[in-house]
This record gives C-alpha cells, structure tokens and sequence, in this order.
C-alpha cells in the first residue's frame, strides 16, 4: 500500500536552518525544505492551512524521487533537508525513504513536527530524523483537544522519548496565542515540566501568534508578552530561550551558561556576531549542546524557492538535474565552463521557438512533451544558458531559464518553458485561452565572464542589446538578460543600477569591490505565440462551469445556515458534507439589505488557489463580524460566486480583454489596497471593465486585471473594498520618540537648543527670520538630519498655520491622508495643536485627498519635525497630508484645488515639503543624483523632477509631495526663488561613506 502523497510535494525551498527553528544545529546553514498535504491535527491556528487543510492530491504538485530530492539538497549546498510545512508523520514513509538517501551522502535529516504519534510509530520516525523542532503547542489539555484535536500527553511522551532516547538533537516551539495559552501560570506548569523531565539544555522557542485560518479574529502575539515568556523561562533556568516571528536581538542571541557572553548574535534568522571554537564559547571554553561545524554557515535570512527535476536519463544524469532560478545563482557556478554562445541562423532560432510554444502548450493543459524530435540536431546543442519570456501586450506573463553550466539545448528549453508558463513565483500560471494573444521570446545566452574593469570603466564594456549582465555581492544575486536593457532603452549606468536592484542591492554597487559583475552574450528571437488547432476546440470546451447550479445552492444554503448560527451563538457546521471541497482561484460573497448597498468579501489567489470550503466559511465568517457589528440581522439576500480559471490581462493602463465572454466571466481588479469585481451578462466587455475599475479609488498604472469563470447563484454581483478612512481621532500620539528623537521632554529640548546653538555659533553674519512661500526639510532622525532641518526652521516667520506634506512610508490608510488631529503629541506633557477645520477644507476641496489618521498612525515625516516647531513656534497649529503615488494628471488636478483654496484663505498655511534625498548609494554617486534632482528643483520643474528621479533611479521619497508643492505654487501664480540653505550625506555624521542618505534643506 503506497500513500498516494508518496514522492508528490506542495514545493522546494532553501531556507535558513533558523527558520524551522533550530538554532543549535548547524547555525547559518541552509536546508531544503519541503511538505506534502493534510496533517493529522486540526489547529484552528494554521498559519499553513492552505497546506494541511487540503484534501486534494492535485494540490500537491511538485514530483520528486527521495534520491532527487537529496542531490538537490547537495548541489546547492544544503547542510540538511527538512521535512516540514505539514507534519511529516503522516508522510512518514516518503520522509524516511528520503532521510536515508540524504544519510548516503553525507546530508543530515530534520523534522518539524507537532509530536503527535504513537509509540511504535515514535521509533520508526525518528530513526532517520538528526534533528527535531517538536511544537509544545500549549501546556492544558483543554487547549489539545478544542484547538488542535489532539491530545497533550502523547506529545509530551513524544518529547521525552526524543529527547532521552534517540541521538536526534531536540528543540522546542511554543507559538503564544492570546488568550488561548499566554497565561503565565500555565507556562511556568510548561518551563517547571520542560527542566524537570527533558533538562535545561532543550532550547525554546516563544514565537508570534498572527490571525491566521479560524482564528483570524484573535490578536497578533504582543511583543510584550514573548519577552514576559522569554524573562519567566531564563529565571526558571532554561539555558537556551529565544523569541520568534519578531526583531528583537536581545532575546534571539545565545549566551554561555557559563561566562554570559553572547557568544551567537542573532536578528530574525541573520546570524551576527559568532563567538565559538567549534562548539566551544572562545571565551572560557564551555561546550554548547547542539551540532556546530567550525564555521557558521553564511546563508543568511533569504529564503530561495526551487523546482527539483527528476533524473532523465543515466547519460544525461549529471545534467539532469535542474535547479535553477532566473535570479540566484546556485552552487552549479562553480562548475561553469567557458560556452560561447552558439552561432544560430533564422530558421533555427524559429525552430527552437515553435518548439517552446509547444512546451507552454503542453505545461497548460498539465502535458508532458518531448521536443527532441522535432528539435532535430539542435536538441543536443549544448547551451549556457537558456530563458523563456511570455508576454501580453507589455505586461510579462512569465520569465524563467537558467543561466550556468552547458547543458543539453531541449532538457534545458523544456525546463524554462514549463517553469514560465506554470511556476513563475511572481504571477499567475499561465491558461489556455491567453495563449492567443501571448508573445513568447527565446533567449540563448554564453557563458558568463568577468567584466574585466572597474569602477565606472566597467560601462565601456557593455553594449546594450547584445549584453546580459549578472551581479553578485555576498548573498545577493540578480540578473537581467540583454533584451531587458533594449527594450527599456536604457544606458550602460542604467543597467547596471537595475540589475543592482534586481539583485536587492543599493543602484550604483556595482561600483564597489565586493561586487563582481559579468556580463554574457545573448541572442533572443521574439514573435507571437505559435498556437496549435485544438486550442480554440478547447478554450470553448473548457469554459463549462466549474461547480454546478444544484451544488451551488447546496454551498448557498451552507453560507447561510452558518451565518444564521455564527448571529445566533450557535456552532456552525465546518465542511458541507455533501459538497466535495476542491481548490479554486477564489470565493465571493454578497450580501445585499434591503436599504442598502451590497457589502461583499473576497478571497482570490492568483498563483495557486484556494480551498473552497473553507475560504467559503472564512467568508461567512467575516459577513457575521460585519453583521454584528452593523446590527444586521443576516436576512440579507446572500449571493456567492466560485471563482476558476483565472486570467491575466495586464494593467489598468495596458490590458487586452478580447476573450473575455461576460455571460459566464467575472472582471476582476487588484492593486494591492483595493479590489473589486464586477459579474454582469448584461454588459459589454468594455462596460464591465470600466465599471470594475469605478468601484473604487485604483492606483493608475498599478492595478491588475483579471477575468475568472464566475458560477454565482447571482445573475449580478458587484462588490468592491479598499482602505477605509479613521476620519475622527483627536490626538496624535508620538510613533517615533525615541528613536527618531529622545522620548524623555529634557533630552529632546537638550538636543534641540544644542543643534540651535551650534548653528548659531557658526553664523558668519546674524540670521533673522522672513517669510517664504514653501520649504523643504528631510525627515531622518535628528542625529542625522537634525542640523539641516533646523537651518531652515529658524530662518522662516513661522505663521500660526503650518502645512506640511511628507511622503507616506508605510502602507496603511488612504493615499492622499489628510490628518484629522486636534493635537500632535510628542510626549505628555509636549504637545502642539492640529487644525482639524483647515485640514477639513482640504479634504472636501483637494480630489483624492481624505481625511484619515490610519495614514498617520505610523508616519515619521511629519513628527520629526516637532521638535523644532514645538521649541521655535510652539503656539503653531499643525496640518499634515501623507502622499503615495497618483499620476501627473492627478496631482496637477489636486494642486489646482489646493492653490485655490490657498488663495481664498486670509492667513494661508506656510507649506513644507518633508522628504529625504536619494537613498543607499555610495557617497559620491549619492551626491550626483542628488545633484540631478535638485536642479530640477532650482528650476522649480515639477514634472522635470519626477521625469530626472525616473530615469536616473533617484530614490528620493518626496518628489510626489516636492512636485505636488511646485504645482501648487505655479497654479497660485506666485513668483518664487530656489535657496539651496544646506546640503549633506549621512556620511557626515556616520562616517561611513559605503551606503548613505543625501539630505536637503531649501526655501522656496
Ligand atoms: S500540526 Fe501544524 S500543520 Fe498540522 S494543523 Fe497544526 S499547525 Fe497546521
């Protein structure tokens, strides 16, 4: 009897060893880790539910033999392979088949399990396991049996027999749920039980509960309450106590028992400091229990998601075995070998990409194709490299390849076509009906070379379209092949900053020493995709529903009882038991009262999907919490929809919707913040786009569009959600005292009169203060940026109303923010008074712009300015608006509105641009961007500033308030005068010129 999940995975990913955790076995190594589906527990806490909770085979995608899997693991330098992301004791033989084949080669084993097994299962289990994190979910069998299913004593034998047994190194996680296992008497029970029975060595783990499956109206872990865990377990005299899901340095590090050094620094899962010999703290020599090789590995926090091919043939075996990514190169580098790009005529090159075509083809409709044949001689061409790029008008459906060691030209193009079309991690598989109107390129590359200068010469040897270039500095890789550089018509320094970029590195690090850059050859062959016949024939025939009209109303009167038992109290009933579960793009739910608007919910997963069942009931679950709180009575007219078969049709601003048959599709728009969808047979294509994207407020140029087979009970439905605005909060309390600035009153009043002095005393003639139109001010911390910001502050009259406009950094709220507050706290007794009846005028004359304090919440721009105003003008009243993107047309609009309501008020506000310069390139390159930027700003060009910040990668986080401000100040016809007042780097107070910050100070 084979298990039907045996050598099938949900996927491969490198993580750090930390991650799992364990921080006693191999520290900074990287393990391969994988899962399969189910799990023998049912924790109303998933935070992998998609994952344990699903019944479906077809979820788990990914084949591979143990044998595979463990040479995958070697080749890209795996210490260890990880059974993990469901409880590998329930796919125990596929876990031990591979643990034995990972042993043959030296790899070691690890399993992240719930400890939830029987005894004789306990020793087959971990004969083959070298490590083990064993979840202590909770220490009262109340919590086992009602959140879980299972039951505590088993795991706690689980424990002791690990532990005290078997030579598998044991660490524990204990994932703290408010409410549910937080409070304290219970976990001095769990630390009493953990140093009575299994010893002080066994390190654990505290880690951060997030709303998660059918918990997701419980609150995140505080921070707070992992350090009271972590203090009570230290004080009890557990050894080795770390927090989770958190920063926090202090409690992530390992200390010596013995000397109480820290002796392992940790942040997350980025090792630092390593004070060890081996496994010897150097500084008095104890022994840490665990597994420590000499060394540290370096693998860092990245996390490198990876497809495991299974060996083909024995002749090609060595070369089989693909595991690559378009982004990061693995271990293969080393065995690259000089392979200059092949010499291929027009035919060829059509050839290969007619063959590419037919291996999309068949990777949609889940086909295996061999295109040796048909490929001829060209089949055995061995390449360096090889991508495939499928596009829809200009927007990218998918880009995968490899670039490394020769490899056989048809194992490698199957490989890439299959990975673009199904498993590019940044979008949707590809389906059937786009391929119509898909492009599909083909780009065969060499062997990389080193680029064999440095410095900015190294831009003499790039010739754009002919060159792709790799850069790799430390843990970060990234790549870009010569078409990108063509089609974007950029320069040789624009390349270079992109693939930088890519690389998750600052623009400009080409330039430093620790960066190699190569370059490689390509040619690419570009042309609209090559359909065969029957695709039409089964576009149509695929287009049937997906769920039919009676099991419709079965899910219906499902969603409906349950909502009727969730407003009552009563217990809901979890599955629909006549209804199978399957796994679908998405789920909506509508509910229409009488008097109103229709409220709905959605849940959609472009990449992978979701389960049916219970997303349906997460659905219903978050209608009821609507409900209650509107006082509705769950009488409403519920209508729900099963979204399949999803489709990509680009972005708000370059989309083709030609297959789009509004009798069975929905329209369906995202940006990130807002969704909605629209399903209506009574409109035309072009009606149902227009009315998806009017529901709500979408961000131009960033919204993407899609269509999905609707079954709905409904014959409409129309549903939207976005951000909502707190339009009311009366205070503002500080975000960033304390670091941004001191939170004690004296210190900052200290650090305030200090920076005031100074720049008092190096006045070559008396500065007194005037009235000026704008100014600009960054917004670093004050030991930074202090000194600039204050040299504008004290030259300016300050009025009585300040209006200041900084860039919005984070993403909650509404985009255009307005502040609501009555008053702006900087500590209790500091404070500065709001003007929440000019911020009101703006709100209702600006378009776009809204009051809300979500925006606010969290946003530093404004703040740190307060303590300048708060010493200099302290009778000032305060209006703040957050800003995050909107197009040319949209702030050119906004600024008309406000230039106009400025010039209607008897004592207009002094506007002030909060904004840093560019970010993360070394010092001198920081300064020549920043040059760039501010001679737009001198000629006082709005447009020219955010045109010079696009092309030139300048980073710098105001140039929408900067450009908003310029366009105001134009539209109020006012003459105005550039002042440069100061100018540095963070390399002026930090020394280090590496990796800066330019700041700037103007008046206008
Ligand atoms: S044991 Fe782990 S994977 Fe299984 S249901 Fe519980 S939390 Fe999810």
């Amino acid at each position: 009897m084979v298990l039907e999940t045996y050598g099938r995975s949900t996927g491969f990913c490198i993580d750090p060893i930390e991650k799992k955790p364990l921080n006693h076995f191999l520290p900074g190594t990287p393990v391969l880790s994988f899962g399969t589906a189910g799990c023998n527990l049912g924790c109303k806490f998933c935070q992998n539910w998609d994952i344990s909770k699903s019944r479906e085979v077809s979820r788990i995608s990914e084949i591979a033999a143990a044998s595979d899997i463990a040479h995958a693991a070697l080749q890209w330098g795996c210490r260890s392979v990880a059974f993990t992301y469901n409880d590998p004791v329930i796919w125990a033989e596929y876990a031990l088949d591979t643990a034995k084949a990972c042993h043959e080669i030296g790899l070691r084993t690890v399993a992240v399990t719930a400890g939830y097994l029987t005894e004789t299962s306990r020793q087959d289990f971990f004969s083959g396991m070298d490590a083990a994190n064993i979840d202590l979910k909770a220490f009262t069998e109340d919590f086992y049996y009602k959140l879980t299913g299972a039951h505590l004593s088993a795991v706690l034998d689980t424990i002791r027999y690990a532990v005290h047994e078997t030579d598998c190194w044991v660490e524990l996680t204990n994932l703290i749920i408010p409410e549910a296992n937080d409070d304290p008497d219970e976990l001095k029970r769990m630390m009493g039980w953990i140093l009575d029975e299994v010893g002080c060595d066994v390190p654990v783990h505290f880690t951060a509960f997030h709303p998660d499956f059918r918990m997701r109206d419980v609150p995140a872990t505080s921070h707070e309450t992992l350090a009271m865990a972590y203090d009570m377990a230290r004080q009890a005299g557990l050894n080795f106590v770390y927090v989770g899901n958190v920063h926090d340095v202090p409690r992530q590090s390992t200390y010596c028992p013995s000397c109480q050094k820290r002796i392992i620094e940790r942040d997350w899962h980025q090792l630092g400091i390593y004070d060890l010999q081996q496994d010897r703290c150097r500084n008095c020599g104890y022994r840490l229990p665990g597994l420590f090789d000499a060394a540290p590995g370096d693998w860092g926090r990245r996390r490198q998601p990876i497809s495991i091919r299974p060996t083909q043939s024995p002749t090609h075996e060595s070369m089989a075995l693909q595991v690559t990514s378009p982004t990061r190169t693995g271990p293969n580098m080393n065995r690259e070998i000089d392979n200059p790009i092949p010499s291929l005529q027009r035919n060829q090159l059509e050839s290969i990409h007619r063959s590419a075509c037919h291996l999309v083809e068949a990777a949609v409709h889940n086909q295996s194709l061999d295109v040796s044949q048909e490929l001829g001689t060209l089949a055995d061409l061995l390449v360096a490299g090889i991508f495939v790029t499928l596009k829809r008008g200009n927007t990218l459906r998918g880009c995968c390849g490899m670039l490394g060691r020769p490899t056989r030209l048809a194992g490698a193009l199957a490989d890439s076509a299959t990975r673009t079309a199904l498993h590019d991690p940044r979008m949707a598989p590809v389906t059937a009906t786009e391929l119509p109107h898909l492009t599909l390129s083909i780009s065969i590359l060499g062997s990389p070379r080193p680029i064999g200068m440095s410095g900015d010469d190294q831009m003499r040897m790039i010739e754009i379209g002919k060159h792709g270039l790799r850069i790799r500095n430390n843990n970060n890789a990234g790549l870009l092949l010569p078409i990108v550089a063509k089609e974007r018509v950029w320069n040789a320094r624009q390349f270079l900053d992109a693939v930088c970029t890519k690389a998750g590195l600052p623009p400009g690090s080409w330039r430093s020493e620790e960066t190699t850059v190569e370059l490689f050859d390509g040619i690419d062959h570009s042309a609209p995709f090559h359909v065969t016949s029957d695709v039409t024939s089964d576009r149509i025939e695929r287009e049937s529903p997906v769920v039919d009209a009676t099991t419709l109303q079965q899910l219906n009167l499902w969603v409906q009882s349950n909502l009727d038992a969730m407003l009552s109290g009563a217990t809901p009933m979890y599955y629909a038991t006549d209804v199978d579960d399957m796994t679908v793009a998405g789920v909506a739910l509508q509910i229409s009262m009488d008097s109103n608007h229709p409220t709905g919910w959605m849940h959609l997963n472009v990449k992978e999907g979701i389960p049916m069942q219970s997303s349906l009931f997460q659905l219903t679950q978050a209608a009821a919490s609507t409900l209650k709180q509107t006082n509705g009575e769950g009488q409403g007219r519920i209508a729900l929809a099963i979204l399949s078969r999803l489709i990509h049709h680009g972005m708000d601003t370059d989309f083709e919707v030609q297959e789009v048959q509004p009798n069975n599709r929905a329209m369906i728009a995202m940006d990130g913040k807002r969704w909605s969808i629209t399903f209506n047979p009574s409109l035309s294509v072009n009606d149902l786009i227009t009315t998806t994207l009017a529901a709500e407020h979408f961000r131009a140029g960033g919204t993407m569009i899609y269509s999905a087979l609707c079954d709905s009970t409904a014959t409409q439905l129309a549903i939207s959600a976005g951000p909502s605005a707190l339009t009311h909060a009366p205070v503002r309390p500080p975000a960033v005292a304390g670091s941004f600035y001191p939170a004690k009153d004296t210190d900052r009043e200290h650090l305030v009169d200090q920076i005031l002095g100074e720049l008092k005393n190096s006045e070559k003639t008396p500065i007194t203060s005037r009235p000026v139109n704008a100014a600009m001010v960054p917004h670093a911390g004050l030991q930074y940026s202090g000194r600039i910001s204050a040299d504008v502050w004290r030259r300016i009259e300050l009025p009585q109303d300040i209006l200041i406009i900084s860039p919005k950094h984070t993403p909650h709220g509404i985009d255009w923010a307005v502040s609501p507050h009555e008053q702006w706290n900087l500590s209790e007794s500091s404070t500065m008074q709001g003007n929440p009846e000019l911020a009101r005028q703006i709100a209702e004359s600006v378009p776009g712009m809204e009051m809300d304090a979500v925006a606010h919440q969290r946003e530093h721009g404004i703040e740190v300015q307060l303590p300048f105003l708060h010493r200099l003008a302290p009778a000032s009243r305060i209006t703040a608006i957050a800003m995050s993107g909107g197009t040319v047309a949209e702030l050119r609009t906004a600024a008309q509105s406000l230039a106009k309501l400025m010039t209607g008020l008897a004592t207009p506000p002094l506007v002030v641009i909060s904004s840093d310069m560019n970010h993360f390139a070394d010092d001198s390159e920081n300064r020549r961007r920043d040059r760039l930027a501010l001679d737009e700003l001198a000629a006082l060009n709005p447009l020219g500033l955010l045109e010079t910040c696009e092309k030139e990668n300048i980073s710098m986080c105001g140039k929408i308030p900067a450009a908003f401000v310029l366009l105001m100040l134009q539209a109020m016809k006012i003459e105005c005068h550039y002042e440069e007042i100061a100018y540095a780097t963070s390399a002026d107070v930090s020394g280090d010129r590496s990796r800066v910050v330019g700041y700037a100070s103007l008046l206008f």
